[in-house]
């Protein structure tokens, strides 16, 4: 048996049970012994029947003194069977298990482990555990482990025995050992052991100390090698500034923030030196990030060189394509669109142009990235709303050229922690400062009872010449979710019974074209209310639109909900945010409030994190990187910098993992990742 090896070679695990635990995650052995535990149970101490706690928790070790019954109770089994020891007795009851009467025998002493409660003026333990007395492990801390339906503990104990029992010949410990030692790191074996069934708390500490250590090590190692390859480049070109830039300046309705004035410098000073750029700029919602890309183009083309500009969504590239096209054209700077839906014949085209140079940028989704695609000069790669890009896409692009200078552009205000984790050595700018004269977005969470006052509102808004989205979380309605909003239905609905006014609606579904008429319809203030999924979540921008409704709230997250606001807000007219819901869930309420009382995405992403609860905390999954099982990166801060550490020492030894003596760390590392494709990294 090896790590790899499928769980159905352990005894008791057929297909069936193979497909469950499959649910969660766990098909090979290792998978298995990784598998831990969510929390413990401490049963080292029995309790006394005359001493246990409406409420609580405990063990007892008491005698079945009746047979076991079975009794029908508004249609559900019920087991129940009284238990004595040498200070009272106590009911045990189990539900819907029938098959207990039988496990249970006559005059036999068994630990039972469940929580108590009094009903029918009785006292009982309700669904105990129960294991014979004489078994080692009856009293002993016991590991709960994360399940899901059909999967119970007794399964998943009885197999990560197995597994623990024959895992001295499959766990190879893959930190290497010097660094084992400098960081006083326990033995796998032992940590593999501990974690699953401590002897005690402090080997269980122990044990948790490692994993932590070794889910961030993993990740960092990881990381910089794949830094390592992709910066596997010294010298870049030198992109000197130009002198179109103030132009260039001249010709916009605005001038620069002192944030987006910073921002430029930096990115012009590095565009001009010999490395090669790799910076991410980080700016709220209708910060102004376009401007800054478009500068940075400018500058690149007017030195000979070509620049590509990618973006998630094809509505996206067609905004700033014509943007950019305003802005750029009368530079005499060639553009082109290259998204999903150009015809084969012309992407052909696009194609020949770039690689002899006649198009100086393109734009476009990931199509700008397909085969077959070269440039003939790149100097400058950029990516908008960069958390939707996955590395492969972004490596993609940056191997067209391996000397171009990298530009990364998010909205997603990143902890500061989390970004130098993810981007370590990489330059952050951030833009923290909005355009002046903005005005602060109004925002309102209201229940479904409010619906005809938001609706004259909207037609007051319309009848002063503004524009109004809509946000629904279905496309079409079904059965399933009667209770939530669907674009089709709900357009047609506030079409004939509603509005009075030109309205249409948008989804992912639609054909590229059709998105596009209508986006541009909506822009050129043809249709005032656009009904939408959340495909207008990412960059769209229509100054004149002032009101954002957003219908069954609690379906979007909190970076979705402020994504979505920032549609409004985008120009001089004050704009309003309204949240419909009729939720009453404790956190749903706090994400509505939060957003009623704050405007500032880095404020809203701090909250974001510590309401998504354990499973979740250190926000990994939004950025595509598989979850930490055990750590916790504001709990385990301290680990968390040797782990830092200790992967700079592996990297600088091994660069790209090529010794015999991290062959197990690279294999290890290769499964870490295999399932994020999506991982955000440069
Ligand atoms: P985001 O950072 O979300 O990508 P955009 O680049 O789309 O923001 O800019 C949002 C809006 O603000 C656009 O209409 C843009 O023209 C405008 N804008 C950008 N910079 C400034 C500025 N310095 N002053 C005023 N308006 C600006
Ligand atoms: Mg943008």
């Amino acid at each position: 048996m090896s790590w790899d090896s499928s769980i159905e070679t352990l005894s008791g695990v057929g297909k069936q049970r193979a497909n469950l635990f499959k649910r969660v995650g766990v098909e090979t052995v290792g998978d298995l012994l990784t598998y831990y535990p969510r929390e413990y149970e401490d049963r080292r101490n029995v309790t006394q029947i005359n001493e246990v706690t409406i409420g609580e928790l405990v063990t007892i070790k008491a005698t079945v003194c009746t047979i076991p019954q079975n009794i029908k109770k508004r249609g559900l089994m019920v087991t129940k069977v009284k238990l004595k020891d040498a200070t009272g007795f106590i009911f045990a009851l189990w539900f819907g298990q029938s098959y207990m009467k039988n496990n249970l025998k006559l005059g036999e002493e068994n630990y039972f482990t469940g929580k108590v409660s009094f009903k029918y003026g009785q006292m009982q333990l309700q669904s105990p555990d129960f294991i014979k007395s004489g078994q080692v492990e009856s009293t002993a801390i016991y590991p709960l482990y994360p399940l899901t339906n059909k999967l119970s503990q007794k399964i998943v104990r009885s197999l990560t025995k197995q597994a623990l029992s024959v895992s001295s010949n499959v766990l190879v410990d893959f930190i290497p050992e010097f660094i084992r030692e400098k960081y006083h790191l326990a033995a796998y074996n032992f940590t593999i052991d501990q974690i699953h069934y401590p002897d005690n708390y402090e080997n269980l500490e122990l044990a948790r100390k490692r994993v932590v250590f070794e889910e961030f090590y993993t990740l960092q190692v990881g990381l910089m090698q794949i830094k390592n390859i992709l910066s596997n480049k010294k010298e870049g070109f030198i992109l000197n500034p130009v002198d179109e830039e103030m132009r260039f300046l001249q010709t916009l309705p605005f001038s620069l923030t002192k944030a987006q004035n910073n921002v430029w410098k930096e990115i012009k000073d590095d565009l001009a030196s010999k490395g090669i750029m790799n910076r991410l700029v980080q700016g709220d919602v209708g910060s102004g990030k376009t401007i800054i890309a478009l500068l940075g183009l400018l500058q690149t083309v007017k030195n000979g060189y070509q620049g590509a500009l990618m973006v998630p969504t094809e509505v996206l590239a067609k905004q700033h394509y014509e943007e950019a096209t305003k802005l750029l054209e009368p530079f005499n700077i060639r553009l082109a669109l290259l998204v999903g839906s150009v015809t084969k014949k012309n992407k052909e085209k696009i194609y020949e142009q770039l690689e002899s140079g006649e198009i100086d940028v393109v734009i476009g989704t990931h199509a700008v990235i397909q085969e077959g695609l070269s440039f003939k000069a790149l100097g400058l790669v950029i990516t908008d709303e960069q958390h939707r890009f996955g590395v492969r896409q972004r490596t993609a692009l940056a191997e067209k050229n391996n000397k171009a200078n990298i530009l990364v552009m998010t909205a997603t205000p990143i902890p500061r922690t989390l970004a130098l984790i993810l981007y370590g050595d990489l330059d952050i700018s951030i833009i923290d400062e909005l355009p002046p004269g903005r005005q602060v977005i109004k925002t309102y969470s209201v229940n479904k009872s409010y619906h005809q006052r938001i609706y004259s509102f909207i037609r007051e808004q319309v009848e002063e010449g503004r524009q109004a989205y809509i946000i629904c979380p279905m496309v079409e309605e079904s059965d399933e979710q009667s209770d939530l909003k669907a674009v089709v239905q709900y357009t047609e609905y506030l079409q004939s019974e509603v509005f009075d006014l030109p309205i249409a609606y948008l989804h992912g579904k639609q054909k590229a074209k059709e998105k596009n008429d209508i986006l541009s319809r909506f822009a050129n203030n043809e249709i005032k209310v656009l009904v939408s999924t959340t495909v207008v979540e990412v960059g769209v921008n229509v100054p004149n639109a002032t009101v954002m409704l957003i219908e069954n709230a609690e379906r979007f997250g909190l970076a979705q909900l402020h994504q979505l606001r920032g549609r409004v807000g985008r120009g001089r007219h004050q704009s309003y945010c309204i949240l419909i819901t009729d939720s009453k869930n404790e956190v749903t309420n706090k994400r509505m409030k939060i957003m009623t009382e704050s405007n500032d995405g880095f404020r809203l992403s701090e909250v974001d994190l510590s309401l998504r609860g354990p499973g979740d905390v250190f926000g990994l999954k939004q950025h595509g990187l598989p979850n930490f099982k055990v750590a916790n990166i504001y709990e385990n801060m301290d680990i968390l910098k040797e782990a830092q550490q200790a992967a700079k020492e592996t990297i600088k030894l091994d660069p790209h993992l090529e010794l015999e003596s991290n062959k197990d760390l690279k294999k290890r590392i290769e499964m870490y990742f295999k399932d994020s494709e999506n991982y955000v990294t440069l």
